[in-house]
Formats: structure tokens, C-alpha cells, sequence
């Protein structure tokens, strides 16, 4: 796999309550995004992928690991290609 960016559908429980590092509007429901990555935390199929959360607001991309989210504990339900 590329550097191809996928829209990540996850269980969002693990995401719950978390704010934007940049502008401190809250995650809820802002898309998670992720593409393939050797030190990804989240994996998908066997593959690591580096996921991060857009901002609804400020278009920052949050990665989980900046935001302190295990990966781990993130669980992928599907995927699909953006492009690039
Ligand atoms: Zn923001």
C-alpha cells in the first residue's frame, strides 16, 4: 500500500470527548482519516495505519497519538479510499 489516505469508520468510544489541539473545538464527529504507516498505532488488516482526527473547525489534523489515544484500543470497522 501507498501513502494513499483513507477515511477511517471506527468505534467511536475510544474517541469520546476529546477537543482539538489547535483550536479546542470538540472531535465529536469530526472524520478520522489515516493512511498506511510502520509506526501507525491503529491497525487495520494487519497493516499499521497513522490515524488522525480533522477538525471540523480549523481543518487541523490531530494525530491520536498527539492527542494521547491508544491506537491500540481503537477499533476499525471499515475503510475507504479518498486519493490523494
Ligand atoms: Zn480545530
Amino acid at each position: 500500500m501507498d501513502r494513499e489516505l483513507l477515511l477511517l469508520r471506527v468505534d467511536r468510544g475510544a474517541l469520546r470527548g476529546l477537543r482539538c489541539m489547535a483550536c479546542g473545538a470538540p472531535l465529536d464527529g469530526s472524520r478520522v482519516l489515516g493512511y498506511p504507516h510502520s509506526g501507525g498505532t491503529v491497525v487495520l488488516g494487519g497493516t499499521r495505519l497513522w490515524a488522525f482526527i480533522e477538525c471540523r473547525r480549523c481543518r487541523y489534523q490531530n494525530s491520536l497519538v498527539g492527542l494521547g489515544v491508544d491506537g491500540g484500543g481503537v477499533r476499525v470497522l471499515g475503510a475507504e479510499r479518498l486519493g490523494r
